[in-house]
């Protein structure tokens, strides 16, 4: 089975300055939004190449922005001090408020197509393992703090690092205009809807992101495409009471919150394409001998496409008010994130497999989409540039991930960064080689 594999890279002088940033990067994760001595460390590397024009903090952000799931004051003000003792107040400071993040810009030749690569930054509130047997433990670059790279964006940060090396190198071999976004907050932020509207990216021809690891085997998706995805915050209003004296004079909250959970969990399937439904975060702090005055839950759906996750939103949606009727309560719910999802442009696809051939992946480690059950939030930037008439692409760099993503023991071959950058160079090239 060997040669379904992508074989291991063999450039090891360019994989160990990866690795080395990449070892950095994990050991201070920071979670999204508070990505501050993250942010800054990227344009310390950007600035040693010296001809990237550098754009970050506030002045990136759109006037009307909308950040999902900023973390509380504290927690931001936390990373904020951190970042101020690292790099002085003069550095972060328009970072302040958690306007985080990096857009760098490079002109190649004599310009020419406008090509957007785009890395995602954040880490996850995480316990790392400490067991022997995890790659960063044992190596010592386990993680410093109470977060984790738990999703490999430490590896993102490195490939777009990499990307920016390599093409500074070769400024003069092409023409294009290149511009990498480091963007925060993919871990439930949106940071891709808010990096979205930033006047460079409506105008670029071509888009690529990428993620490592995903599915646990080496081998490279052309065109990953992702779940459509919205979550509600529901809350179910009832009326408290003794529960034993005069249960008849309450309204019970928990009763339908319990209910509209199961009912949810239970909604039927579709036969156009995949779905999700499910209830988390679930809260009624009534005791026992008290009916339950409130009960909250967050509610997610997914659809493979836009229509199918709209008619799943519709029936929990139905269900909540269902369950509210029977239990004689209130009720309301409020979007706290809405994940999009977004088509791979065919000719992109085709020249990822293309690329990837001619760096000597086995065709049968190449393939060519792939749905996955998560979402993404680069789809906002997918989307952005597509309906404008530009090529958008997402790679799977596909490898083992050891624990899984998300879980304390993640991990990633680190040797599919030099690939990854290999393949992005690549493309560039291509594009670049091409009239618009
Ligand atoms: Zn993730
Ligand atoms: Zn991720």
């Amino acid at each position: 089975m060997a040669d379904d594999l992508v074989p291991p890279h063999k450039e090891t002088r360019d994989l160990l300055k990866l690795q080395l940033l990449r070892r950095e990067f994990h050991e201070y994760p920071e979670p999204m939004w508070a990505e501050f001595w993250t942010t800054y460390r990227i344009i310390q590397e950007l600035q040693e190449l010296e001809e990237w024009d550098i754009y970050y903090g506030i002045d990136i952000y759109p006037k009307k922005e909308y950040r999902n799931n900023l973390p509380e004051e504290e927690v931001m003000e936390h990373y904020y001090e951190h970042a101020k003792t690292h790099y002085g107040i003069g550095k972060i400071e328009g970072m302040h408020g958690g306007y985080t993040g990096v857009i760098a810009h490079l002109k190649m030749g004599k310009g020419g197509p406008k090509i957007g690569f785009r890395f995602d930054i954040d880490a996850l509130h995480l316990h790392e393992s400490e067991d022997q047997n995890h790659k960063p433990t044992r190596e010592g670059f386990r993680s410093k703090n109470d977060n984790m790279h738990g999703c490999g964006h430490d590896g993102h940060i490195s490939m777009g690092l990499g990307l920016a090396r390599l093409l500074t190198k070769k400024k003069k071999k092409l023409n294009a205009d290149i511009y990498i976004y480091f963007q925060p907050g993919e871990e439930g932020g949106l940071g891709g809807s808010v990096f979205s509207k930033h006047k460079t990216v409506k105008e670029l021809d071509y888009f690529i992101s990428a993620h490592l690891g995903l599915v646990d085997t080496r081998k490279i998706i052309c065109g990953v495409e992702f779940m459509a995805s919205t979550r509600y915050k529901v809350t179910f209003e009832g009326k408290a009471a003794h529960a034993g004296v005069a249960p008849q004079e309450g309204q019970n909250a928990l009763l339908a919150a319990a209910q509209a959970t199961t009912a949810i969990h239970a909604l039927p399937r579709h036969g156009d394409g995949a779905t999700r439904a499910g209830v988390g975060d679930f809260h009624s702090y009534s005791p026992s001998n008290v009916i339950s005055e409130e009960a909250t839950f967050v509610l997610e759906v997914r659809g493979e496409t836009m229509e199918i996750n709209e008619e799943m939103e519709r029936k929990a949606l139905n269900v909540i008010k269902g369950a509210a009727k029977m239990n004689n309560v209130g009720f309301h719910y409020k979007n706290v994130g809405t994940y999009i999802n977004a088509k791979n442009t065919p000719a992109m696809r085709k020249m990822v497999k293309d690329v990837a051939k001619e760096l000597g992946i086995p065709s049968k480690a190449i393939i060519d989409t792939q749905l996955l059950m998560g979402s993404e939030d680069a789809t906002y930037l997918m989307r952005e540039v597509t309906n404008k008439g530009g090529k958008a692409v997402f790679v799977g760099l596909g490898c083992p991930t050891y624990g899984g993503h998300h879980s304390s023991k993640f991990d990633f071959d680190e040797d599919m960064m030099a690939w990854g950058v290999d393949i992005f160079w690549g493309m560039a090239q291509r594009i670049a080689g091409k009239k618009k």
